[in-house]
C-alpha cells in the first residue's frame, strides 16, 4: 500500500469509527508505523469523522512532529501509541476509541477474559482491563504498558479501549470485534451469565 493510500485509509477508518459512535467530539486516535523510526498519527483537537490527509502528522520515536501542517499537533495520546510500538516489534497499527459497551466494561474495571465467543477467542484473545492512568499523561502508557506483551486488545480503566495489529486496518477490525464482544457480554450478563467454552476448546481455537 503506497503512502497516500495509507493516509486516505486512516481518514476513512476515522469516519467509520465516528459514524459507529465509538468516539464523541474529538475523541479517539490512530497511528501506523512508517519505518525508519517514524509513525503517522491523527491530529489532536479534530473529529475523527472529518479527517483529511493534510491533517495527519508524522512523528519520530519521541513523539516530535517531523512532518505535517503546523496547524495540527499530534494526538495527545501519541505516547500511548509509541509505547505499543516500542514494546511490540510485530505491531504496525494502533487504534484507540471509546466504544460505549467496551468503555462500560472499562468503567466497571472488568476485563473481557472469559472465553464466551469463539470468533473473539480466535481474533482477540483475552482482553484485560489495564489499571487507571490519566488520559494525555505519561500515566496512561505506564499503566497499559505491562499488559501490551501478549495482548492485542486492552480496556483502559475509566477511559476506553486500545487495539493493536500488524497494520492499522487489522487494529481497526479488532476494535470492531472488541465492541461486538462487549455488547454480547453485556447481554449475557442480563441473562444471568454465560457458559464459557471449555479450556480445551478455547486452547484449540487460539491455536487456529
Ligand atoms: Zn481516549
Amino acid at each position: 500500500m503506497d503512502y497516500e493510500t495509507q493516509r486516505r485509509l486512516m481518514c476513512e477508518l476515522g469516519r467509520r469509527m465516528w459514524e459507529r459512535g465509538w468516539v464523541a467530539a474529538n475523541d479517539g486516535n490512530f497511528s501506523r508505523r512508517l519505518g525508519e523510526g517514524l509513525f503517522l498519527v491523527t491530529p489532536a483537537g479534530v473529529s475523527k469523522g472529518f479527517l483529511t490527509t493534510d491533517m495527519l502528522v508524522v512523528v519520530d520515536s519521541e513523539g516530535r512532529a517531523v512532518q505535517g501542517s503546523s496547524s495540527f499537533r499530534p494526538s495527545s495520546e501519541t505516547p500511548l501509541h509509541l509505547e505499543c510500538y516500542r514494546r511490540r516489534s510485530d505491531v504496525g497499527g494502533v487504534c484507540h476509541a471509546h466504544p460505549p459497551a467496551a468503555t462500560a466494561f472499562a468503567c466497571a474495571r472488568l476485563g473481557l477474559e472469559e472465553p464466551l465467543l469463539g470468533e473473539a477467542v480466535m481474533s482477540l484473545g483475552p482482553v484485560p482491563c489495564a489499571p487507571y492512568g490519566r488520559t494525555g499523561t505519561p500515566e496512561l502508557p505506564a499503566a497499559a504498558g505491562p499488559l501490551l506483551d501478549g495482548h492485542d486488545a486492552l480496556l483502559l480503566a475509566n477511559h476506553g479501549a486500545l487495539t493493536l495489529g500488524p497494520d492499522l486496518e487489522s487494529a481497526y477490525w479488532r476494535m470492531e470485534t472488541l465492541e461486538h464482544t462487549a455488547q454480547v457480554c453485556l447481554n449475557v450478563r442480563l441473562l444471568g451469565g454465560g457458559v464459557p467454552l471449555s479450556p480445551e476448546e478455547a486452547a484449540a481455537l487460539r491455536g487456529r
